[in-house]
């Protein structure tokens, strides 16, 4: 037998989470983002099943290539732009979109001839302060930008990013939101006509539709995970798409006061059975979790008991008196949702979909 660890990846989960999307959002246009290998589920076999996506989001030109060179001729956009003005030229053969969030890629767009036409976002900053220009600024970007003979009147866009939309009630979101429609409003009355804007992430998408526009821009949604903060409020059906498993592969008895793994961080607080999973943090399972945090053994919640090692955990086996060698742990997906055990490590679902290292192999399943 193999090492037993792998990622089971349901697709027909993420062509369902994509039509939750549609019916939150069905006014407007969906910018499907698969950055970071689609959040750690494989870009690939992920983007087939969003083909009726009407267009891709990714962090880099290799990310991008990557889903040319696989025949995929959707709309691409390039989150952060182009990072050299070298990469400009390979962007545009390839028929990227780009942002464009700083003063220097408006000056390599300005240094660039191209008989094709060219789609690009302006980026604005809002109020999350990490990339974009500020509202004043954006304008006069917006005219330098206009002005290129290879960028068509409708293929210049306005993107912004929210910083709190997962906290529903936080004052900050409909802040952006009104600084946002101001810089759009003005460029309207610049040009005559209004360009196509994008704000939503999945949060802003499942809990503010003032803020769809012409595009959306869900990910973490996409692969089945809530995007909130705190989990009570959604009433969507997401399906998680990614179930991390392995196997047992031993049982011990292990006798009152004997202690498990590394630094001896755990004591069994009685005669007991404890379990070993192959998997561990060189598959991308969080060091940091802590003991008590919640798996499945044959279907039933048992707990993570001492520290996690590279290749093994153990796990208090109490309540499940019976397992043995060879039966299936699930780490998080279908039955352990991963927001829930994100939340006893101290992170957020988005990092440990993405940290699945590449040791672990994902089996796709469509049904
Ligand atoms: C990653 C990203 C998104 C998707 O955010 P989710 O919270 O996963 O929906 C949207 N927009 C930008 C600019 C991003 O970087």
């Amino acid at each position: 037998m193999t090492r037993p660890v792998r990622a089971r990846i349901d697709l027909q989960a993420v062509t369902h989470n994509l039509s939750v999307v549609r019916q939150a959002a069905p006014q407007s246009r969906v910018m499907a983002v698969i950055k970071a290998n689609a959040y750690g589920h494989g870009v690939i076999p992920v983007t087939r099943a969003l083909m009726k996506a009407d267009a891709f989001a990714v962090a880099s030109l290799e990310e991008a290539m990557q889903l040319r060179e696989a025949g995929i001729s959707h709309d691409i956009v390039l989150l952060e732009g182009v990072f050299d003005p070298e990469e400009l030229e390979l962007a545009i053969t390839h028929q990227l979109q780009l942002v464009v969030h700083c003063e220097e890629q408006v000056s390599w767009l300005e240094g660039f001839k191209s008989g094709a036409s060219v789609h690009l976002w302006l980026k604005v900053n809002t109020g999350m302060n990490r990339l974009g220009f500020s509202p004043q600024t954006a304008l006069a970007m917006w005219q330098r930008l206009q002005r290129l003979s290879y960028v068509k009147t409708n293929c210049l866009r306005w993107l912004s990013h929210l910083a709190c939309a997962d906290e529903a009630d936080n004052p900050l979101n409909s802040t952006q939101l009104v600084r946002f429609t101001e810089v759009t409003h003005f460029s309207e009355t610049l040009q005559g006509t209004g360009a196509e804007r994008s704000l939503a992430n999945s949060a802003a998408l499942l809990t503010r539709p003032d803020m769809h526009f012409e595009w959306v821009r869900p990910g973490i949604m996409l692969y089945g995970a809530s995007p909130m903060a705190s989990n009570h409020e959604l009433e969507v059906e997401l399906q998680p798409v990614m179930t991390l498993e392995s196997r047992l592969i031993a049982v011990h008895q292990r006798a009152k006061g004997e202690t498990i793994g590394y630094g001896q961080d755990w004591t069994c607080p009685q005669d007991m059975p404890v379990g070993v999973v192959a998997i561990g943090y060189g598959d991308g399972y969080p060091r940091h979790a802590p003991s008590g945090t919640p798996m499945l053994v044959n279907g039933k919640t048992v707990a993570l008991a001492g520290r996690v090692s590279m290749d093994l955990i153990c796990v208090d086996l109490r309540n499940q008196a019976d397992a043995k060698a060879g039966d299936i742990v699930t780490l998080w997906g279908v039955g352990v949702p991963v927001e829930k055990v994100a939340q006893h490590v101290g992170t957020i679902s988005y990092e440990l979909l993405c940290g699945v290292t590449s040791r672990v192999p994902r089996f796709y399943q469509s049904n």
